[in-house]
């Protein structure tokens, strides 16, 4: 379909790309669109959906109630996509959006040391050693839009835009100390600074939640809904809690997301990721599948058992709404980090979950030239960003572990023909900072003093 004049999308969207044109002017590079030849320029939309599984959603499929994933999956290639260990989401995503094992990306996992201080605190991109797709894809002269990706806070400098996973509420800040305690420093919860005003108004506050839409997704008894309404704080694996805090923070992405892509002309990459697949899963397992858990009082008509499926369905009207926000020649990717199974130990909070990562995550992919109803078998992680960016037209990095996926290649491309570049080296963005704590400036003088730094 590449080559096609102008697109009912673009046409539609006119008034808002001269609107989005002006006020993206400031961040894009330099790169004005009479440069981009918009007909040929592949464009690619990541959806992730944290922990997805195809246990859950190959049923729900079978059942017509994941329409817009069901769609993607007839038109398009799926398969699986394989994490290695650990299983954690920081390091996983990072390992999708670099290509790299965490070995060599850095974000070995949740905690990672503060650069300064060496006290723990939540991995960022202070400790990411390796450049994420979206970086190199801007080096390369394409646009990018990032929502909500792991570990993305600080944000880094793109030709587009990045919204952490820290502009939303996160409940890893009430687990882990960020280490930006320093009150006046810039606070990188997005790519431009300036985004994180715009897009204030759409974050939903924790206290300003209605109970009733965490209530569709779990539709909890009375002494349930109670601890749920007064939760101020997410309390590990405490499902009334934890549900509603990852609720505020999708539902503030998704809305984000919405907002960028209704204001701005679409990034050459956009992606946005999702966590309640994820949350429901480690809090609700034991109500999906009850018959894997001694002891749990299985209820025929148990209505948190629908927990799981709602917060998939919910996922799935989400990315229709992302859809319905892109050109339609767009080359569109579902994929989660890892998969999700029963623990087989009913949860306890702060001890343990009822549903544990699996290595098994999904793949769906569709876009020109992709072959409808094609098996891609298990994927490699590492196979992802090397994919991207011979789907964008961009070289591979010779250093890079993964090949490109070749089924997913544009039409008459093979490996072989990719052009490469020996490496896209670290990829830190001038705007972040080498540090967090506000302990900085006598980490510096430590450091002077030792002859590491002038
Ligand atoms: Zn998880």
């Amino acid at each position: 379909m590449r080559g096609r004049g102008i697109r009912p999308w673009v046409a539609g969207a006119a008034a808002t790309l001269v609107v989005a044109a002006l006020v993206t002017a400031g961040c894009r590079g330099g790169t004005s669109e009479a440069e981009r030849p918009d007909a040929a320029r592949p464009r690619i939309v990541l959806i992730g959906w944290d922990a997805a599984t195809w246990h859950v959603v190959q049923p729900l499929i079978d059942a017509g109630q994941l329409p817009n994933l069901a769609r993607l999956v007839e038109d398009g290639a799926h398969g699986v996509l394989r994490a290695e260990p650990p299983l954690l989401s920081p390091v996983v995503w990072t390992t999708i959006a670099t290509g790299f094992p965490p070995a060599e990306h850095g974000i070995t996992g949740f905690e990672l040391p503060d650069p300064a201080t060496g006290k723990p605190i939540l991995a960022s991109t202070v400790h990411r050693r390796r450049a994420p797709v979206w970086r190199m894809a801007s080096a390369a002269g394409r646009s990018v839009g990032v929502v909500g990706w792991w570990s993305t806070w600080p944000a880094d400098e793109v030709d587009g835009f990045v919204v952490t996973d820290h502009l939303a509420y996160n409940r890893f800040d009430d687990w882990i100390d960020r280490g930006d305690a320093d009150p006046g420093a810039p606070r990188h919860l997005t790519f431009p600074e300036e985004l994180t005003e715009e897009l204030r108004p759409f974050a939903i506050r924790p206290e300003a939640v209605d109970p009733e839409d965490v209530l569709r997704l779990a539709p909890f008894g009375a002494r349930e809904r109670e601890e749920m309404v007064r939760a101020e704080k997410p309390v590990l694996f405490h499902a009334p809690s934890v549900i509603k805090f990852a609720w505020v923070t999708d539902a503030s992405n998704h809305a984000f997301a919405r907002h960028l892509l209704d204001t701005r002309e679409q990034p050459d990459l956009f992606a946005v990721v999702y966590v309640l697949s994820d949350v429901a899963g480690h809090v609700f397992w034991h109500h999906y599948e009850p018959e894997l858990f001694p002891g749990m009082q299985a209820a025929a008509d148990d209505p948190l058992a629908e927990t799981i499926p709602n917060v998939y369905r919910l996922l799935d009207r989400w990315t229709g709404e992302i859809l319905d926000r892109v050109s339609p020649d767009s080359t569109v990717i579902v994929l989660s980090d890892h998969g999700m199974g029963a623990k087989r130990v009913l949860p306890k909070p702060w001890v343990n979950p009822a549903g544990d990562h699996t290595p098994e995550g999904i793949l769906v992919v569709r876009g020109p030239g992709v072959p409808a109803g094609a098996d891609l078998g298990v994927v490699p992680q590492v196979d992802v960003a090397p994919t991207l960016l011979g789907r964008l037209g961009i070289p591979v990095a010779r250093d890079m572990p993964g090949r490109p996926v070749e089924l997913l290649l544009p039409p008459g491309t093979t490996v072989a023909d990719l052009p490469s570049v020996p490496s896209y080296g670290d990829g830190r963005s001038a705007t972040v900072p080498d540090a967090l704590s506000p302990a900085r400036q006598e980490y510096e003088e430590r450091l002077r003093s030792l002859g590491y730094i002038q």
